[in-house]
Formats: structure tokens, C-alpha cells, sequence
């Protein structure tokens, strides 16, 4: 009776001790490792006040650039402000957590379902301050890289948050290529650009397009005097040109791109 007990005893114990790896096995190791690499910069986005009083900082320090135009500049009323949307006025977070939870990478498809959703927020500042200079009589014209096709859904977010200029005429979307200098000419052609705003350094300039880790702090250095004055830049270090610099605009397996990472790293 005894050694049956003791028998019966072992098998749990061992029963249990070969449950205990898979579960943590599911814990610690998802399928797709390469969407766990964003989960700390989506934190930060998300969680961080830093984030937010950088958001604010922005907002501010572009307010007072509009109140140091002189009165009988803005009169004339050909004044545009450009603006990049996404990280920039608008707060895509959420689907970047979605897919982590989810366990899917970013495609075509995900980025639909999430507009679809019409679930976006604003970034903080960013509704205020586009309405302060619209009240100033300074348009506001969107430069993205959505799809032209998006235009109409992304509008029904820019009017329900209530963003100034929310129409097709001020929406400049991608047609044909992802370089924004073409269409920051056709604003030119009628207004003049007082301020661009961005998340990323193309928004402001073709010069950092396609650029090395080095060439962009290079060129970021020759500009150093337009930074917080005609350009605004919004914080995102959850993805942008600077992420592709990294895989030198490569395509990469999730191991290249790991060793790249790692590779780049600087110590001391
Ligand atoms: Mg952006």
C-alpha cells in the first residue's frame, strides 16, 4: 500500500515538472520574437509622461514661433504650416501593441483593420495647437504617407478629433512615391511655408532620405538652427527612417536584423 502511494506521488511530481517548462516555454518564448523588440519603445509611448511633456514641448515651442510672426505677414493670408500625420498629430500606438498581444507582424492588412477601427487619438498638444494657428489664419495642410486611397477614412478621424483644414483639398497623400518634396512644392507653388512638423526627418527635408546612420547626423548637424525654429519635431522611437538605417534599407531576416542591432550597439 505504501510503495503505490509513493508511486503514485512520483508520477504526479513528474507529471508536474513536465508541465512546468511548456507553460513558461508559451511565456517567455512567442512565436514572432521580432514584434517583441518593440514592446519596450510602445511602452514608452504609451506609459511615459516623458513622452507626453515632449509632445507638449513641441507644441509649445511651435506656438511661440507663430506668435513671433509679425501681424502683417499673417494678414496677407498665403501662410501654410505643413504637418506629417502619423506619430506626428496622430497617436498609432495602439496597433503596434495589438499586434504584440496578437502575435502578428505589420502588414497591409493590419494597418487597414486598425484604421478601419477609427479608434486613433491625438497626440497630446497637437488638436490645440493646429487650431491656434488656424485661428491666426495660417493653413494647415496634411503631407502623409497613407495612401491616397485613405484619404476619406482618415479624414472622418481628423474631423471627429477636430482638426483644422480637414478636407481632400489639404490632404496630400503618397501617389506614386514616399519622398515628400513634390508635394511640399505644390503647397509652395501658393503659400508660403511657415513651419513643417514631423516624427521623422524626411518630413522636413529630401536630404535624409535613404542616408547612413552617420549622413544623418551629419545633415542633422548642418540644420541645426532650424530645429524648434521652422521645424518641429515629435518624438518616435518606435519606428521611422532612423529603424531603416539600422538594416541599412535592407530587407533582412529577423536574425540579421537582431545581429545588426547588436552590432551597432557602442560600448566603452
Ligand atoms: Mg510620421
Amino acid at each position: 500500500m505504501k510503495m503505490k502511494l509513493c508511486l503514485r506521488k512520483s508520477i504526479c511530481l513528474l507529471l508536474l515538472a513536465a508541465s512546468i517548462p511548456n507553460v513558461m516555454a508559451q511565456e517567455v518564448a512567442p512565436k514572432n520574437d521580432e514584434s517583441q523588440v518593440k514592446v519596450y519603445s510602445i511602452l514608452w509611448q504609451q506609459t511615459a509622461a516623458e513622452y507626453r511633456a515632449l509632445c507638449y514641448q513641441a507644441f509649445n515651442l511651435a506656438s511661440l514661433r507663430i506668435n513671433d510672426i509679425p501681424r502683417r505677414q499673417l494678414r496677407k493670408g498665403n501662410l501654410a504650416i505643413v504637418t506629417d500625420l502619423d506619430e506626428t498629430i496622430l497617436d498609432n500606438s495602439y496597433v503596434g501593441a495589438q499586434l504584440i498581444k496578437e502575435n502578428k507582424q505589420m502588414n497591409g492588412a493590419e494597418w487597414d483593420r486598425w484604421t478601419a477601427a477609427s479608434k486613433v487619438t491625438a497626440l497630446p498638444g497637437a488638436v490645440e495647437f493646429l487650431k491656434e494657428a488656424a485661428k491666426k489664419g495660417i493653413t494647415i495642410f496634411y503631407i502623409s504617407n497613407r495612401e491616397t486611397s485613405a484619404i476619406q477614412s482618415t479624414l472622418i478621424d481628423l474631423k471627429r478629433l477636430g482638426l483644422p483644414n480637414a478636407d481632400e483639398a489639404h490632404c496630400l497623400f503618397k501617389s506614386t512615391t514616399s519622398s515628400k518634396e513634390v508635394r511640399r512644392n505644390v503647397v509652395e507653388k501658393d503659400y508660403k511655408i511657415v513651419m513643417l512638423m514631423g516624427d521623422n526627418l524626411t518630413d522636413f527635408s529630401t536630404a535624409f532620405e535613404k542616408n547612413s546612420i552617420q549622413d544623418r547626423f551629419d545633415k542633422t548637424d548642418l540644420d541645426r538652427k532650424q530645429w524648434g525654429d521652422k521645424f518641429i519635431v515629435l518624438p518616435n522611437c518606435n519606428y521611422g527612417e532612423w529603424e531603416n538605417a539600422l538594416y541599412d534599407y535592407q530587407r533582412k531576416t529577423d536574425a540579421e536584423k537582431a545581429q545588426m542591432r547588436l552590432n551597432l550597439l557602442k560600448g566603452y
